[in-house]
């Protein structure tokens, strides 16, 4: 579930709230999203990989973390790099390889080998 907007980090884009299937996010009035309804999330993480400053953090629980976990303390997740993280391995972001690209089913590389689909 979505667990940690870090506020300093966020530019106040509106994409994650744009892109959030259950509508989880209201916007605050500074701009920076707020989890309003943290139980409709449905942990697609779709919010934390089109973050484009890596101000979102989803913890890969299907419940909100128990009280005390570092899966939604943000110095802990700063500590452990995991802001990102997950942005990262995907490929998404400037600089990356997309990871379709890295895919190796044998369909999705003869589509790249003969150009496209
Ligand atoms: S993980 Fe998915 S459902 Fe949860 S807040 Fe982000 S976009 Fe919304
Ligand atoms: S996508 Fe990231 S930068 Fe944009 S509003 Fe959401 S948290 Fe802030």
């Amino acid at each position: 579930m979505i667990e940690v907007v870090r506020a300093g980090a966020c530019v106040a884009c509106d994409i994650c709230i744009k892109v959030c299937p259950t509508d989880v996010f209201e916007r605050g009035a500074d701009g920076v999203p707020v989890i309003a309804r943290q139980p409709d999330c449905q942990t697609c993480f779709m919010c934390e990989a089109n973050c484009p400053t890596d101000a979102l953090y989803v913890a890969p629980l299907s419940g909100p973390a128990p009280a005390g976990s570092p899966q939604a303390d943000q110095a802990a997740l700063e500590e452990a790099g995991a802001f990102g993280a997950y942005r990262e391995l995907i490929g998404w972001g400037g600089g990356r390889t997309p990871g379709s690209r890295l895919d190796r089913n044998h369909v999705f590389t003869a589509m790249l080998e003969r150009g496209g689909p």
